[in-house]
Formats: structure tokens, sequence, C-alpha cells
């Protein structure tokens, strides 16, 4: 090898052993078994699954697992096209449809997954004339689409009405100006605080766009999202969202909005453009959920009444928590070792969990991270929260 190839090889290896070192690097945990409430891992430990985005419990449902099936039977494997060549079939018209009928809009365009929605929706829309003002914790695939376009880009605090009022006042000689938030942010739980939003954008002539990934099924009283659960439904401009998490949980990704909208997004947005069509086995068991979804909110109060019990009784054992009212539960342990230590003594007492710790979070802010699912039964939860008293109990962490 020619010392130039060596160089970036040993370089690597020298980047990953310092990855380690620093306990930021990410090792895969395999599983043997469906996604669910309980999976078996890959050295045969059967455990309580809290750290899935599986909020609805859908991903390895047989009913679910059965609608790819008969999609794939009528559809076939794949498409071997992008969708406007020879890659859009019925199923993925009726999805669009189902999805805009779901979220209150007027049409909606897919993706191959929510990254590339996000990464696709602002270059096509805003140029150097606009002004793209943006909450500082938005995720990572929001902020590389903001990248690939040219308006310009202000941020403003996470979740900070006054500095984002002070960021559209910055932004008032721009042509468009449009605000966009994650709906639910992920590590917090924390939800947008879309009536002020949608006040301001009126009060400044913004346009406001929302990432549903984490709400999307659940959030709101019949589960529309986050713009229902602040009654703003028919204010958004423009919705991303996942169909890997509570809608189903294969994978999958949405923009929906005006027609307009979509309209020009199906002719510039470059991960629609040139990349596959989503597989058909995807959008039939999607359309067969939304279906579900649409005629019953069975799945999201179970949803709601086990975050409910949850948050209660995790507080009373003791543990501090983000308070709230998301399926996402931030029990917070604020040392990064001790957080690691936790999550390993849950895994010992039969508890998947992912604990989260500078930089993903603030020092100081070390966690657990719990994610609750309608999947979930009371007793697979009285079984957790049995081992974090026990754990919490073993390590001094309870405040009673
Ligand atoms: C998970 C997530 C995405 C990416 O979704 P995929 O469909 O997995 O690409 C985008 N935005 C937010 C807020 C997410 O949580």
């Amino acid at each position: 090898m020619s010392d130039q190839k060596s160089n970036f090889y040993s370089g690597l290896q020298q980047n990953l052993d310092q990855l380690r070192e620093q306990g930021l690097y990410k090792p895969e945990r395999v599983l043997a078994s469906r996604q669910g409430a309980e999976v078996v891992s890959d050295d045969g430990r059967t455990l309580i699954n809290m750290c899935a985005n599986n909020y609805l419990g859908l991903s390895g449902q047989e009913w679910v697992a059965q609608a790819s099936i008969d999609a794939t039977n009528k559809y076939g494997y794949g498409l071997s096209s992008v969708r406007f060549i020879c890659g859009t079939q019925t199923v993925h018209k009726q999805l669009e449809q189902a999805i805009s009928q779901f979220l209150g809009t007027e049409d909606t365009i897919l993706y191959a997954a929510a990254f590339d929605a996000n990464g696709g929706v602002f270059e096509p829309l805003f140029d150097e004339n606009d002004a793209i003002i943006s909450d500082a914790l938005n995720h990572a695939s929001i902020i590389d689409g903001i990248r690939l376009c040219k308006a310009a880009r202000f941020r403003y605090a996470h979740n900070d009405m006054a500095d984002l009022e002070k960021q559209l006042q910055a932004a008032a000689d721009k042509r468009h100006k449009i605000i966009v938030t994650d709906g639910v942010f992920s590590m917090d739980g924390t939800i947008a605080q879309l009536d002020k939003i949608v006040a301001l954008a009126e009060q400044y002539g913004a346009l406001v766009m929302i990432d549903e990934c984490h709400a999307s099924g659940f959030m709101g009283k019949t589960g529309r999202g986050t713009h229902e659960h602040h009654n703003v439904v028919g204010k958004i401009d423009i919705i991303t969202g996942t169909l890997g998490k509570a809608l189903g949980g294969a994978m999958g990704g949405f923009t929906s909005g005006r027609k307009e909208v979509i309209e020009m997004l199906r002719q510039k947005s470059r991960p629609y453009l040139f990349s596959n069509t989503l597989a058909p086995s995807i959008a039939g068991a999607s359309l067969t959920v939304l279906e579900r979804l649409s005629s019953s909110t069975e799945l999201r109060d179970r949803l709601h009444e086990n975050t409910a019990y949850f948050r209660k009784e995790i507080e009373r054992i003791g543990f501090t928590i983000k308070p709230g009212t998301h399926p996402v539960v931030p029990v917070m342990l604020f040392d990064a070792p001790v957080a690691q230590k936790f999550a390993a003594r849950m895994y010992e007492l039969g508890v998947l969990l992912s604990g989260f710790f500078y930089p993903v979070v603030p020092m100081g802010q070390a966690r657990v991270r719990v994610q609750l699912s309608a999947a979930h039964t009371r007793e697979q939860l009285e079984t957790v929260l049995r081992a974090f008293e026990q754990a919490g109990r073993e390590l001094g962490l309870l405040k009673n």
C-alpha cells in the first residue's frame, strides 16, 4: 500500500479509537427477533424494549406485516425506477391521498425517508431572497436541508418565542420567510409551541413548517399530530414526517402541504427526482395503518394511558423526569458515568434503554430516555418500574 493510502486508514483507526476512549462510540445492538414491546437480543436474552420509536406498537404487528405481504403480492417487490419515469403505482397515489386526508392538507409527496423529505424541501422553494428561521435544536436532516438551499439562515434559541420574534424582525427585509421547527423534540419530548409560532408567523407574514416524525399518528386527540394538539390544523404550510416511527416503523417519509408546494417538489426536489420509489410493500402497509388510525383512536389512547401511568409512577419511585405529556420520558441522572452504569444494570435486569450524555445532551444533563409504546402491557411497565426502583436503589439515585 502507498504511504498516502496507509496514512488514510491509520488516521481513521486513530479517530475511531479516540471515539471509544471518549465514550462516544456507538455500537450496534443486534436483535434476533421482531421489533416490539419485548425483543430477543442476539445473545438470547429477552428484554422489555423501552427505546424504540414504536409509539403505536405497529412495527412487529402481524396485521401490518400481512398488509405489506399483500401489497408485495399485488404490486411486486420493487419498481427499479424513480417515481416520475415508471415508478408510480396506484398504491403510491392512494397513500399520498390518505396522508393528506389524515393531516388535513391538500397534497403529499412520498420519499424514501424523512431525512430525504427534509433534505429536499427547501432548495426548490426558497432562494437567496428568502429567509429560513430555524429552531436551534432542529433535527440534523432539517439542518442539512437548509444547508443545501441559498436562503439566508436565522436560528432562534430552542423553543424561545421572544428570540423567534427577534429573528423574524431581523429577517424583515427578506421576500419570503419560513419558520421551521420539529413538532416534538425527541431528546426531551418537548412539544413546539405551535399556537404561538402560528400567531407570530401571521404577525410577520411568515410561513410555518413542522417536522412531525415524533408526532404523526398519536399527538392530538385523533392522533393527527402537533398541529391538532395545538389546535392549528390548516394553519401549517408544510408538514414533513416519517413512516418509519409510529406509522408502521419500516421506512419512508413525506412532505405534505398546499398543492402548489407539492407540485413544485415533484418537479425540483432532488431526493425525489434522483432516488428510487418507495417499495410497494411499505406503501401498502402504511396505507392500511392510516386506514386503521383514521377509524379508531384506540392505539393512540392506549399510548397516552401508558405514558401517563409511567410518568406518574417513575416520579413516585423517586426519579426526576423532564415534565411533559409526550411518550418520550427523559429520566434525569445528570452524571454521564452514572447514566452508563444505570443503562447497563437495567440491561442485566431485562430492560432495554438508551443512555444519553454530553455532547448529545448538554453537560450535566445525562439521562436515560424512556419511550412508551401502545404495545407495552401494564405488567411489562410494572416490571420495568420495579427494575428502575432496584437499579436506582443500588446506585443510590432515589430521592425518596
Ligand atoms: C427520525 C427523524 C427524522 C428522519 O426520519 P427517517 O424517516 O428515519 O429518515 C427526521 N426528523 C426527525 C425530527 C426525526 O426524529
